[in-house]
């Protein structure tokens, strides 16, 4: 699995994790006890998702954090410290 493939993935988990914590508003007027467990749940998707990113989105070679572009990533072919390629 590359890199794009682990950050694909990471970002699906972080998706997930924002669903999951807007939908404990549902519950917010059910059952108090439920929001508080459907909410932390989705926050500790929303952290956990984030420190995967942080761990994952780097050069294989170098090991530095690569640039977010606001989704122009797909055109990211090499790595910008080192010069590895990525894809
Ligand atoms: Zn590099």
């Amino acid at each position: 699995m590359n890199i794009f493939e682990k950050r694909g993935k990471i970002i699906r988990l972080l998706i997930l994790g924002i669903v999951v914590s807007y939908l404990s508003i549902i519950f917010m007027r059910v059952n108090l006890n439920l929001f508080y467990i459907v909410a932390s749940i989705g926050l500790i998707l929303i952290v956990t998702s984030l420190i995967l990113l942080i761990k994952h989105w780097r050069c294989p070679k170098c090991n530095h954090l690569l640039d977010t572009r606001k989704g122009q990533n797909s055109d990211l072919l090499f790595c910008p410290h080192c010069g590895e390629k990525l894809r």
